[in-house]
């Protein structure tokens, strides 16, 4: 794509504004290096295979033995992925760092993700690096620790928790927060907005009083983690075009790779 003159580049633009969410996902996988190890058109040293993973090693690993793990199915960043594809990688990244860990005899693993290309991405097939580590290995994974003012802190923890809120189903800004979302879907905004009242309501109700009883004796725990399922089931984007997927559109993913 680096050789695009502008005009061409433009062209390209526009030809991709027209595409549908399928036809843009076909348009990506022709393009990603990936999907064509996976279709067998490149050869890679492949790690691991099922179903919905794919694993190979890095060919300019960071330490040696640095896998790739990838969802076979093409998808740009986390957020797009379906829940239970990130739910296996999870499982087989788990398995993959004890393969290292063991296999190797290093000390640790780092398993790490960029979302997007502010964070180091360089393919847009979503991956997972599972990086074997041994001590004075001198990869730079250094996480900078930087003082913040309280004030900061707490208007950024006000502004991540409404988002928070929405998205895992814990308060009434859910309401709120999506049906802006919905705005851009002009004609399903009536019906996600009625079909996502009535939840919300119940758990306020039940929330308070529930949380007045156990005093962190591991109930609350059983609580928060059904929450989420009952979000899914509430949920109806997921039958739409993948376009919005947890409230993420092409368009958004297209500017991460700007
Ligand atoms: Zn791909």
């Amino acid at each position: 794509m680096a050789e695009m003159n502008e005009e061409q580049r433009a062209e390209l633009m526009e030809k991709l504004k027209k595409m549908s969410p399928e036809e843009l996902r076909e348009f990506q996988k022709k393009q990603c290096i990936f999907c064509q190890i996976m279709g067998g058109k490149m050869e890679s040293k492949k790690v691991y295979e099922d179903d919905l993973a794919y694993a190979i090693l890095d060919i300019n690993p960071a330490t040696a033995g640095h896998i790739l793990l990838m969802p076979k199915e093409h998808y740009a960043i986390m957020p797009q992925m379906p829940e239970e594809v990130v739910q296996h990688l999870g499982k087989v990244a788990k398995k993959l760092s004890l393969a290292v860990l063991k296999g190797l005899k290093v000390q640790g693993t780092t398993i790490f993700v960029a979302n997007g290309l502010a964070a180091g991405q360089r393919a847009q097939h979503f991956m997972m690096h599972i990086i074997p580590r041994s001590e004075g290995d001198s990869i730079g994974l250094v996480i900078p620790q930087r003082q913040v003012d309280e004030k900061d802190l707490t208007a950024i923890h006000q502004a991540m928790q409404e988002k928070v809120n929405a998205l895992l189903g814990v308060k009434k800004e859910i309401v709120q927060v999506e049906t802006k979302e919905e705005e851009k879907s002009e004609t399903k905004e009536e019906d996600k907005g009625e079909v996502k009242e009535e939840p919300v309501e119940e758990k306020e109700k039940s929330l308070p009083e529930e949380k007045e009883i156990p005093l962190g004796d591991g109930q609350e725990d059983v609580e928060e983690s059904e929450q989420p399922e009952e979000e899914t089931e509430e949920a109806p984007p997921e039958e739409e075009p993948d376009k919005k997927e947890d409230g993420t559109s092409l368009d958004d993913i297209a500017e991460l790779f700007k």
